[in-house]
């Protein structure tokens, strides 16, 4: 499971450390991951639309291990290759943003009251 946030490339800067950084690059996708030499966390990855991820740890870890309220995510996307359950109010989108959303098979409950990828310029 990979918890992330996920802006435009140029929403997303290097502030330091790019010559500690080294790049995985997917051999039959677009997908690359740029991930540290000294520890090997992922710092980021870009997918192949060219938007850019940056894992929600490493956010946390930068701000005394709290997400900052501009940073906490809004929507689940890919939640149909999940691992476990999520249970929270968040949209979850069975696959990519404006897609269809999950359906809770017990109550037939649509998540999707609390906004849409629209929404989500704030992260853009
Ligand atoms: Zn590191």
């Amino acid at each position: 499971m990979y918890a992330a946030t996920i802006w435009r490339a140029n929403g997303v800067r290097l502030m330091c450390g790019a010559g500690k950084l080294n790049m995985f690059k997917h051999p039959n996708g677009q997908m690359q991951r740029h991930f540290c030499l000294v520890c090997g966390d992922v710092v980021c990855s870009t997918n192949g639309l060219g938007l850019k991820s940056i894992p929600n740890q490493l956010i946390a870890a930068n701000h005394a291990g709290n997400m900052p309220e501009r940073y906490r995510p809004t929507v689940h996307l890919h939640y149909s290759s999940r691992l476990m359950d999520v249970h929270d109010e968040l949209p979850k989108y069975l696959e990519r943003p404006g897609g269809p959303l999950y359906i809770e098979p017990a109550s037939g409950r649509v998540h999707s009251q609390l906004g849409t990828w629209g929404a989500q310029s704030r992260q853009a």
